[in-house]
């Protein structure tokens, strides 16, 4: 019983001692010393989410809106659900087609979710592999200059504070949250289910940066080009992207940002003319630019 008191006494000692160390002068100063910091990392989770929400738009067919309430009674599959915005893919159909699917599963995703096999697409793809890349690479740079601003004010934060309540430290710091899960990767879910419901069977295709650079080289070989695009033109994979990163020395080509200086930058390939306007994917017409000098071009054309 005592013990219990104790322990109750100690929850509300803390929850007074947070509650005015976030008020105190000393917390805000150090807020405000470190808050362009702050900001930056905010932007940057920002341009993340965006280069996520980019592949809606590649399925050609509107399928209508439909509502969705949750009802599930835990918290975390809620949360997945979710999170499905991105996933809705589903094509129930025969135990022959989902096995199928499974030995052969870019001829039927493209079979039976209308996804074309022309240039247009490929295009797509492609764009959204080079996007979603700059997303995961930005992931594990933004963890870690967030890491780095967090120590770098290690010794005006009190031990307790810093250790006992992490997450609220980073919250109250003004740190926005990011999201860490790869449930954006698009989904496409074949589904067998026998009329009784007693045999059921799921072949799931994820679009992961692995799987969109087989799939890109797939869609390059299946597709018949132009004459005019034939030959020219080289395929926007992570290869590639590697290579053009190190040719422009892992530097921004408009502003000098490098990683030389900054080794959390992220670093993105951008077409100098778009494809929108004619540019090709070709070595020529690539570049490396940093997120922010990027971010700025895209919104530029718009
Ligand atoms: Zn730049």
């Amino acid at each position: 019983m005592y013990m219990v008191v104790i322990l109750l006494m100690l929850v509300i000692a803390w929850k007074f001692y947070e509650f005015f160390y976030y008020r105190s002068k000393k917390f805000i100063d150090v807020k405000n010393r470190i808050q362009t910091y702050i900001s930056d990392c905010n932007e940057l989770n920002e341009h993340i989410e965006e280069l996520k929400g980019m592949h809606l738009g590649i399925n050609q067919l509107n399928y209508g809106q439909a509502n969705f309430q949750d009802t599930s009674r835990y918290k975390y599959r809620r949360r997945e659900l979710l999170n499905q915005v991105y996933a809705p893919n589903v094509y129930n159909c025969s135990r022959t087609v989902c096995s199928n699917a499974k030995n052969q599963p870019f001829k039927y995703v493209c079979k039976y979710f209308n996804i074309k096999t022309d240039e247009d697409n490929l295009s797509k793809f492609e764009e959204m592999l080079n996007n979603f890349e700059a997303a995961e690479q930005g992931k594990v740079a933004l963890k870690r200059e967030k890491q780095n601003i967090v120590d770098s004010i290690a010794k005006d934060i009190p031990f307790l504070i810093r250790t006992l309540g992490k997450n609220k430290l980073e919250r109250k710091l003004g740190f926005t949250e990011v999201d860490f899960s790869t449930m954006y990767f698009p989904r496409y879910i074949f589904k067998y289910i026998s009329s009784g419901g007693n045999a059921s069977m799921q072949c799931d295709v994820v679009m992961d940066i692995a799987n969109l650079n087989n799939f890109v080289t797939y869609l390059s070989e299946v597709v018949k080009f132009k004459k005019s695009a034939a030959g020219q033109r080289a395929l926007m994979t992570s290869a590639l992207r590697r290579e053009i990163l190190q040719r422009d020395g892992y530097t921004c080509k408009k502003c000098g940002a490098s990683i030389q200086n900054e080794p959390n930058l992220l670093l993105e390939i951008d077409h100098i003319v778009p494809i929108s306007k004619g540019g090709l994917t070709a070595k020529s017409n690539l570049q490396t630019l940093c997120w922010r000098c990027n971010r700025r071009k895209g919104s530029k054309m718009e």
